[in-house]
């Protein structure tokens, strides 16, 4: 049976993580009410502007997203969506679900670098336990983007752009500071958390 993925549909772009999900043979639900998040088997945080995210999220809403990825329901959060999911928010500091242990500062690259994009960025050596999946490198596309300032001890970085890590892993979170739904051509990390499910 296809697996089913829930996208957080409030604002943002979660069109284009619904696209490759497809592309990629799952069902995709559109998560705007509580009761959408019943029976997904995963759950994806797309990009967008996380403080308007939080103000659209009723809180029965952020209470079922907390419960389902509390309790260990695969996630993939790109980045306001792992703006969303942070322990800690600066620049400002803002409001989150605090469900991944890591400190993370709001469009944190200058004003020159805002938005940019890295190719053959490789991965790193903690990503050798899903060495069946990752094909050596990605493409990361960074728009306005967070860095990722503090990782926990449980918190795995699996890939670094210059020098910060850009994609990290606790238990079955994947929480990304770029954007792997507007790479076209490469799926690896929405089928690393496919993967999961
Ligand atoms: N700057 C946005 C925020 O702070 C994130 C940007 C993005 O998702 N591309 O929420």
């Amino acid at each position: 049976m296809a697996k089913r993925v829930g996208v957080l549909a409030l604002q943002g772009d979660f069109a284009a993580h619904r696209e490759k999900l497809r592309a990629l043979g799952a069902k995709v639900i559109e998560i705007r009410n509580p009761s959408d998040i019943d029976g997904v088997d995963g759950i994806v945080l797309p990009g967008g502007e996380s403080g308007v995210m939080l103000r659209l999220m009723s809180s029965e809403l952020r209470a079922q997203l907390y419960n389902r990825i509390s309790e260990g329901a695969p996630t993939l959060s790109t980045c306001a969506g792992t703006i969303l999911l942070a322990k800690n928010v600066r620049n400002p500091a803002q409001d989150s679900l605090g469900l991944l242990d890591i400190d993370i500062e709001r469009n944190a690259y200058g004003r020159q670098l805002d938005s940019f994009i890295a190719r053959d960025v490789p991965w790193t050596a903690e990503s050798g336990r899903f060495e069946n999946i990752i094909r050596g490198t990605v493409e990361a596309v960074f728009i306005r983007a967070p860095k990722i300032v503090r990782v926990g001890p449980s918190v795995k970085t699996l890939i670094n752009v210059l020098e910060h890590p850009v994609l990290v892993t606790e238990g079955d979170i994947f929480a990304a500071t770029f954007h792997p739904e507007l790479s076209h051509s490469d799926s690896q990390i929405h089928d690393l958390f496919l993967s999961r499910l």
